[in-house]
């Protein structure tokens, strides 16, 4: 096992592999931009490098302050967190070049999922169902429209290497198909330097279910059920549970089933996230996460795991130990993604915090680094907590969760906390009746 592990990330998530480390006994280095010189992630750590100014792009994208930060304080591993550098596949390679392991799958890996055009083709081959569209990048737009045509509006043109829902976009008919294509390349060039698009059926109502799966280095893989993430706005996740709503124990196992069996003839190592759509009963593969989620300790409540110590466990180079029957889901886990934002307006709300309660009692967790007296800082994400509960049913964890959110005290700062009230006092929120278009439809009725 490690004895020491840099954690390349800030705010709760490097506040939450720190946990892990502590209890297995590892000694922590955090590193932090010059604006996060007082955070929590700092303060907790055993030791500290500041790795540049606040921009992330000189700091927390910093490779070179990363890994300079590593060897000075004789990191044995890196752990990226989420976001960041978590999927830079050339940041994985020059991890492991410096003889260092990094807590994640192997950078062929990530650049293969990476590029979503490449995932989708190669979970084809590996037997897992997609959404009907290209097949493979989009040559021009005439190639565009006959598959529009083909495969029948609404459709959707999606950029090679999108993510956080940018150079997506849809084209309802015909009409609109050049529109979509010009904007989606344009996006796509602007956010990610690559302008090559894919296209892909626009489904109507579908829910967004992901399956959490884990690997060693022998080729076992398990999976750990589903998330429903459906409650997204501009393609962001605000709300997420497990298990879904709606997913039988039947449809769980048979989708576990190809998954599981896909990422061990891949021989995926470390945690992964196959993300779906779910409509009228069927499964299609959009993209694969490869790395550990935001919304992971949903599935840690409902399976009673701890997913970076699993983590920490295969990067080190030990087997799984179980197999997929040792898995059970128990209860019900819900996630309320607390954002420093206007919870009308959507913008955002830095500033600082003077008053801060975290909610607690049975089933409740915090995961946040923030603290009363801490300014949140400009320049990085807006969510600075996620608030999780667990209970024995779905009902329970809805009410479980509006006391708790009634308990949560952040003053200084909009958050998008009433929002989430709302939704739980929703019937069709309650009755787990919604898809990825119900929050969007449901913000805009409030105003
Ligand atoms: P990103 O990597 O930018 O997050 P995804 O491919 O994961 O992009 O898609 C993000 C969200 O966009 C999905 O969760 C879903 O809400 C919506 N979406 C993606 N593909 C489709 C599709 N074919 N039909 C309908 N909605 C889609």
């Amino acid at each position: 096992m490690f004895s020491k592990i840099l954690i390349a990330n800030r705010g709760e998530i490097a506040l939450r592999i720190q946990r892990a480390c502590r209890e297995m006994g590892i000694k922590t280095i955090a590193v932090h931009s010059t604006a996060d010189a007082d955070a929590m992630h700092v303060r907790l750590a055993d030791q500290a490098v500041c790795i540049g100014p606040p921009s992330a792009r000189d700091s927390y994208l910093n490779v070179a302050a990363i890994l300079s930060a590593a060897t000075i304080t004789g990191a044995e591993a890196i752990h990226p967190g989420y976001g960041f550098l978590s999927e830079n596949a050339e940041f994985a390679e020059t991890v492991e070049e410096h003889g260092l392991a990094f807590i994640g799958p192997t950078a062929q890996h990530i650049r293969m999922m990476g590029d979503k055009i490449t995932a989708k083709t190669t979970m084809e081959e590996l037997g897992v169902p997609l959404v009907p569209g290209s097949d493979g990048a989009l040559k021009n737009l005439s190639e565009a429209r006959q598959v529009a045509e083909q495969v029948g509006y609404p459709v959707l043109i999606k950029a090679a290497a999108g993510g956080g829902g940018r150079g997506m976009k849809v084209a309802h008919s015909a009409d609109e198909i050049e529109e979509a294509w010009t904007v989606a390349r344009t996006e796509a060039r602007a956010a990610f330097g690559n302008d090559e698009v894919y296209l892909e059926k626009y489904l109507n109502r579908p829910r967004h279910i992901e399956l959490q799966i884990l690997g060693d280095q022998y080729g076992n893989v398990v999976h750990f059920g589903e998330r429903d993430c459906s409650l997204q706005r501009r393609h962001q996740k605000l709300l997420e549970e497990a298990g879904s709503p709606v997913l039988t124990d039947a449809e769980r196992e048979e989708i576990g089933q190809t998954v599981t069996k896909a990422l061990s003839r891949m021989g995926y190592r470390n945690a992964g996230t196959l993300e779906f759509l779910y409509q009228d009963g069927q499964f299609s593969f959009i993209e694969m996460n490869t790395r550990l989620q935001v919304e992971h300790p949903v599935t840690e409540m409902v399976c009673n795991v701890d997913l970076v110590k699993e983590q920490i466990r295969v990067a080190a180079g030990e087997k799984l130990g179980y197999t997929q029957k040792d898995i059970k889901m128990s209860g019900h886990a819900i996630e309320c993604r607390i954002n420093a934002e206007d919870p009308e307006t959507f913008l955002p709300s830095p500033g600082t915090i003077n008053v801060f309660h975290a909610p607690g009692g049975l089933g409740v967790r915090m995961d946040s680094a923030i603290f009363a007296g801490y300014r949140i800082p400009p320049y990085y994400d807006s969510m600075i907590a996620k608030l999780i509960v667990h209970a024995p049913t779905r009902a329970e964890a809805i009410a479980r969760m509006h006391r708790a959110l009634d308990e949560c005290v952040v003053d200084g700062v909009k958050t998008v906390i009433p929002l989430h009230r709302k939704i739980l006092s929703d019937p069709s929120f309650q009755k787990g009746d919604y898809t990825i278009h119900w929050l969007e439809q449901f913000v805009a009725a409030q105003s």
